[in-house]
């Protein structure tokens, strides 16, 4: 079971998609727990306040940290060897997820993701309790909960027990460091267009061996770098 707290101040846009659809499967069948937090929760002041002007001058503000830090070390204890839980900040500046990322993530028992608003939160919040930061891409979002969804999602699928047939995730895009080939379901004629023969053989040979191809051949065309990294990792 992987356990995933979220720190945020918008613990209402997870609701919905942590009841619904694969991840909400997961949580019924055992396979993960997430849990909301209120970083409000843990501010001191009447206003509940999260924010302050930054030291330096510039525009926006930036997320204090001591209801930041107290919530980490409340939901994952202090940082340090002792620490179970992975402490993932999401950053455009961190680290980018991709596949492995994700992959490796799905390894951890407990993982606590913040989520930042504003310009960012104090660097000290980084230092002090913070094990990773992780990019979602090079663009910059609002805030840090579509992009914890994001990682949530990439996640919890690769989480055994989460997808009913694992051969699915296995076979996907990326995890076989290549990009995954056409897919086609009924009819079998739309439009004049043809589903191609081969997949509805029954040859299972045949039709590996016709995936394979597409998947090459589609890699080749889009992402051909990924190639040069598949062989790259055979010679090694
Ligand atoms: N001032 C920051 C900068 O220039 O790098 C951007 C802050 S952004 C407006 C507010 C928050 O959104 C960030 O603290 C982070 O939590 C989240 N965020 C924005 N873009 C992201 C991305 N590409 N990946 C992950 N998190 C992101």
């Amino acid at each position: 079971m992987l356990r995933i707290d979220v720190i945020t101040i918008f613990p209402g846009l997870f609701e919905a998609f942590g009841r619904e659809s694969i991840l909400g499967i997961a949580q019924r069948r055992g396979c993960v727990k997430l849990r909301l937090h209120d970083l409000r929760d843990w501010t001191t002041d009447r206003h509940r306040s999260v924010d302050e002007a930054p030291y330096g001058g510039g525009p926006g503000m930036v997320m204090r940290p001591e209801p930041l830090v107290a919530a980490i070390e409340a939901v994952a204890g202090p940082k340090g060897p002792g620490r179970t839980a992975r402490v993932v900040l999401l950053s455009p500046q961190g680290g980018r997820l991709d596949q492995a990322r994700a992959d490796a993530l799905a390894r951890e028992e407990h993982l606590v993701l913040i989520c930042g608003r504003y310009e960012g939160i104090d660097q000290r919040v980084i230092e002090l309790a913070v094990d990773e930061e992780l990019s979602i891409g090079d663009y910059v979002l609002s805030g840090g909960e579509v992009a914890a969804m994001v990682v949530i999602e990439a996640v919890t699928r690769l989480v055994p027990g989460v997808l009913g047939n694992p051969e699915s995730a296995a076979t996907e895009s990326f995890a076989t460091g290549l990009l995954e080939g056409p897919h086609y379901t009924r009819p079998s004629e739309f439009r004049g267009r043809k589903v191609p023969e081969v997949l509805r053989s029954g040859d299972h040979a045949a039709i590996r061996g016709w995936r394979e191809a597409r998947a090459r051949e589609l890699t080749a065309r889009r992402r051909p770098e990924l190639l040069s990294e598949a062989a790259g990792e055979e010679e090694r």
